[in-house]
């Protein structure tokens, strides 16, 4: 779906000029050379100047030229390489000819729906190649010919494979999203794509970031491309959003999202969690808090992914928890907050995840959670970026109760004036005020049931502190701090208590950790979950664990029988295990769900 701007929106207010215009607002897309029957739509849509990126990239694009395209999120780039596109096919002559590449199933859908949207007035059809969906409705498109081919890389090069997908009559390629399509993982398969494109074809690559090496790369696909860049200059591509941080232990971040999105007054919320599992862990925590919630991931079937994006656009989705599927293009105006669960890996992925709000010319609201252990990588995200971030302190439960309080006095007006069922009521209250009740406790009681089903306090004494672990690093009380420098002394501690056991065999003898284990603890009274990490080489092995369990098993023996041989058993030389994380082993065989605190870390 496409939604409008207003150019004062769209342009800012203190738009920079461009070379293809003089006066930004007063451009119109026909000063652009556009068929009558495209302004026609553009006049359907409601889009009533081009852009500044439409008015950068068009004419070259129109020209023929390749372009290297940046320009800030939700600024028009689809509709910037849609028209042009689509001037170019309206001869109406069939087969594949426009390739259109995206980086996510997501982004590739509405990138069709967006070109059909603006080609309306031409009939020339469209197919989009996505994984996860029938094969059937892409195979019959591309039966008819459809000019217009939108897809990601791994379902196009599937149809190139099954030979169902003919390249040879491609005349230009977008990339949308380009620094991502050309990074490692994706690169191979859009060369493979690309090789089979005819090589006089047009290319257009369009992103809201462009690291450098990424440029290097786009350069060697390209001829003599035009560099354009629209509406980000020196200043950040999201700096129409409020960008914040809150430092949150990681054990309290459900406790602190809830506080958040209770305190805020938002649309629809989109929470970014670095895994899949993280996504339902979380939605759980909300849901149980009474805050509906949605997840969407890889893991979903793509009819799931559609269905959610559908309640989300719809306005039934409250807060979505997605991965980075949902990051990339992502186009719902009313999402008016970002929540980053975990500092993202790089500023690009930062860049992209809270770009999903202030769309369509809106101010938006992003706030990233950060450990105290992640607070070096988010400082480096700031002078990357270069974005002013405010510091954000979690709302106290006087302030959550003030919001929820509001929320409820404005469905309660909604409510009222909407029943017409309120006759009956009126009705009933006349005959509660003949038992002999007054108005006031007529109306007490009535609220006080609503605020009971709405899980709303109405009591005016809530807590104006935050408790221990919301307040800012620097206000938490001195013995919190303490306990966890304490904390600290403790793993010195417990790694200072760890030893290794040499066992004088390995696997020129065929020994297997599960020998090694089954050895110890024979007669010992020691379990698997005593032993550490298990180490072979080809004569000897190395076994981690405590002082403790170590001197039960050797209790005065020095050696044990493996696989039917008597093996020397000792403590190693201190050296081995003090200097362990430094040294390479050869022929190490490791066994990590034995290793001690592995557990927390499988489950993530
Ligand atoms: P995009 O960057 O292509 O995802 O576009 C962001 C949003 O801007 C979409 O909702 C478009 O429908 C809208 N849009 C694009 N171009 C214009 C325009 N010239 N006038 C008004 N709205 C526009």
């Amino acid at each position: 779906m496409l939604y409008r701007f207003t150019s004062e929106q769209l342009w800012g207010s203190d738009a920079r000029m461009n070379e293809t215009t003089d006066e930004p607002s007063s451009l119109q897309f026909s000063d652009l050379g556009l068929d009558a029957r495209l302004i026609s739509a553009l006049d359907t849509l409601g889009f009533e100047h081009p852009t500044p990126i439409q008015a950068k990239a068009i004419p070259p694009l129109l020209n023929g030229h390749d372009i290297i395209a940046r320009a800030r999120t939700g600024s028009g780039k689809t509709a910037a390489f849609g028209l042009p596109l689509l001037e170019r096919l309206k001869d109406g002559k069939k087969g594949a000819r426009v390739l259109v590449l995206a980086p996510t199933r997501e982004l590739a859908v509405q990138v069709t729906d967006a070109l059909d949207s603006l080609g309306q007035n031409l009939s020339l059809g469209s197919v989009t190649l996505y994984g996860g969906a029938s094969y059937r409705p892409q195979l019959d498109a591309l039966r008819r010919k459809v000019p217009i081919v939108v897809g990601t890389p791994g379902r196009l090069i599937d149809h190139m494979e099954r030979g169902s997908l003919d390249l040879s009559g491609i005349e230009l390629v977008v990339l949308d999203e380009a620094d991502e399509m050309l990074r490692m993982g994706f690169i191979d398969d859009v060369e493979k794509i690309l090789a089979k494109t005819p090589s006089d074809r047009q290319i257009a690559l369009f992103s809201a970031t462009m690291p450098k090496p990424i440029r290097r790369v786009a350069d060697r696909y390209l001829s003599d491309p035009q560099l354009i860049e629209a509406d980000v200059g020196a200043k950040s591509t999201v700096d129409h959003v409020r960008q914040r941080t809150v430092v949150v232990p990681q054990k309290f971040k459900g406790q602190a999202l809830v506080r958040y999105l209770r305190g805020e007054e938002r649309e629809a919320t989109l929470v970014f969690s670095r895994t899949r599992t993280g996504c339902s862990e979380v939605v759980e925590i909300l849901m149980q808090a009474g805050i509906d919630a949605e997840a969407l991931h890889g893991d979903m079937a793509q009819a799931a992914r559609t269905r959610v994006l559908d309640r989300l656009r719809l306005g039934r989705v409250d807060v979505l928890i997605a991965t980075d599927v949902a990051a990339r293009g992502l186009d719902v105006e009313h999402i008016t907050h970002v929540v980053n669960l975990d500092v993202p890996d790089n500023p690009e992925t930062y860049t992209h995840r809270i770009g999903r709000t202030g769309r369509a010319g809106r101010e938006g609201v992003a706030l990233t959670f950060v450990t105290p252990r992640e607070r070096g990588r988010m400082q480096w995200m700031r002078k990357v970026l270069g974005a002013k971030f405010e510091d954000y302190a979690l709302p106290t439960d006087a302030q959550i109760a003030l919001a929820d309080q509001t929320r409820f006095i404005a469905t309660f007006k909604v409510e009222n004036d909407a029943d017409d069922a309120l006759d009956d009521a009126h009705g009933f209250v006349a005959r509660l005020l003949e038992e002999g009740l007054t108005v006031e406790q007529v109306a007490a009681l009535a609220v006080q049931a609503a605020a009971q089903t709405a899980g709303v306090s109405l009591s005016r004494s809530h807590s104006t502190e935050l408790p221990d672990w919301a307040r800012p690093p620097k206000a938490r009380p001195e013995r919190n701090r303490r306990s966890e420098k304490s904390g600290r002394k403790n793993q010195t501690e417990r790694a200072a208590n760890e030893v290794e056991l040499f066992i004088g065999a390995g696997q020129k003898l065929g020994v297997r950790p599960a020998d090694i284990v089954a050895a110890l603890a024979d007669g010992t009274g020691i379990v698997g979950k005593d032993i550490g990490r298990i180490q072979v080489s080809d004569r000897s092995s190395f076994v981690g664990m405590s002082r403790e369990t170590a001197s039960q098993i050797l209790d005065g023996r020095s050696v044990t029988q493996l696989r039917g041989r008597e093996v020397k058993v000792a403590l190693a030389r201190p050296s081995r295990y003090k200097g362990e994380k430094r040294t390479r082993r050869p022929n190490k065989t490791r066994v990590p769900s034995r290793k001690r605190g592995s557990k927390g870390r499988q489950g993530r």
